[in-house]
């Protein structure tokens, strides 16, 4: 992946902490499920009972680890924050909710990718707050039941329809997060540079807000590097030249296509003719992972209508011919 997609490492990823919102008055957009998780914690306050499971879905670095914060933070609970891939066993499972707190909020990330032990020993734990704890091997194993405290599992998925249904229920509420809309971005932008004390223009926020791809989490990587080049190039003020030119050498155009983004097009547009080509098959032709392509890539690619998954696998449109400026091979006879 790219400079500007990759995950935080350094102090990036101690920025990206400093600019998390802390309430959810300070966390702006997604109205929808703003208003929806706020009627569930007010009403759980109100009834001084631990809210129920959450299950946040939706693409990467739209604030779901963000949200999960605030809901803590609104219940006044601890926070534990986890992944499915860090879970490899039933038994890695139990021993954090075995040390769960009263209230606390449990985050699990990447909840779909937990393996299926594990799934079937949280579905217990939601519904009943108990696990059974298995000792021993063979025909002398016995489970052992564990009472737990009531939690709150908050759950991430970048789609709802990845789980199994039975743990999809087990939720009493779904928040769908969209995409963030470029005015939004651009009060995202303007409260992240007042924190990181860096003078940028509305034309300067206008131009990093188009080419973030819907996403918080990019505007502020974005923000940051465009704010590099100001100070070392100029005198620190971000203005929209500035702005694209420094974006410019990070190689993100102006709709927001980062190389991973152009890699996938490119091989789908001169490697298959635009398509359709399977998922994996593309995936291999980038040298990522499928994953990262059908989660990271295409939901922005498909927004843009330059990308569309069809049954028979992925084809380009006019538009991503367009915009990366080649012709489109002739429309076979019919
Ligand atoms: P992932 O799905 O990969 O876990 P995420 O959706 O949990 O990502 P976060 O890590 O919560 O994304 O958010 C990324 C960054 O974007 C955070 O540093 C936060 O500052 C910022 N951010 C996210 N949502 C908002 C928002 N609504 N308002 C302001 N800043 C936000």
């Amino acid at each position: 992946t790219s400079a500007v997609s990759s995950s935080a490492d350094g102090e990036d990823r101690a920025v990206e902490a400093a600019l998390r919102p802390k309430d959810l008055g300070e966390f702006i957009g997604q109205e929808r499920v703003r208003e929806q998780l706020s009627l569930v914690l007010q009403a759980a306050r109100h009834r001084a009972a631990t809210p129920d499971h959450v299950l946040l879905s939706g693409p990467p670095g739209l604030g779901k680890t963000t949200l999960s914060m605030i809901i803590a933070a609104e219940m006044n609970a601890p926070i534990r924050i986890t992944s499915g891939p860090a879970i490899q066993h039933a038994g890695d499972l139990a021993a954090i909710l075995s040390s769960l707190t009263e209230g606390e909020v449990l985050f699990l990330d990447e909840i779909h990718r937990m393996s299926r032990p594990a799934e079937e020993m949280l579905y217990m734990a939601m519904e009943d707050f108990r696990v059974d704890v298995i000792v021993g091997k063979g025909p002398g194993a016995t489970a052992i039941p564990l009472e737990l405290p009531p939690f709150t599992l908050v759950g991430a998925t970048t789609r709802a329809g990845l789980l199994p249904p039975p743990l999809r229920d087990r939720f009493g509420f779904t928040g769908h997060m969209e995409f963030y809309a470029p005015v939004e971005l651009e009060r995202v932008i303007h409260r992240s540079a007042r924190l990181l004390d860096v003078r940028i223009d509305t034309a300067g926020a206008a131009e990093i807000a188009g080419r973030s791809r819907g996403t918080p989490r990019i505007a502020n990587r974005l923000l940051r590097r465009v704010r590099d080049f100001a100070q070392v190039r100029h005198d620190g003020e971000v203005t929209r030249e500035i702005a694209a030119a420094a974006l410019g050498v990070y190689e993100v155009d102006e709709r927001g296509l980062d190389r991973l983004d152009r890699a996938v097009l490119q091989a789908l547009l001169k490697l298959f003719g635009g398509g359709p080509v399977g998922l994996s098959t593309l995936a291999v032709a980038v040298g990522e992972e499928s994953e990262t392509v059908e989660e990271v890539a295409e939901p922005f690619l498909v927004r843009e209508g330059l990308l569309a998954r069809t049954p028979r696998g992925r084809i380009a449109t006019a538009a991503a011919w367009q915009h990366l400026g080649l012709t489109p091979p002739p429309a076979p006879p019919h």
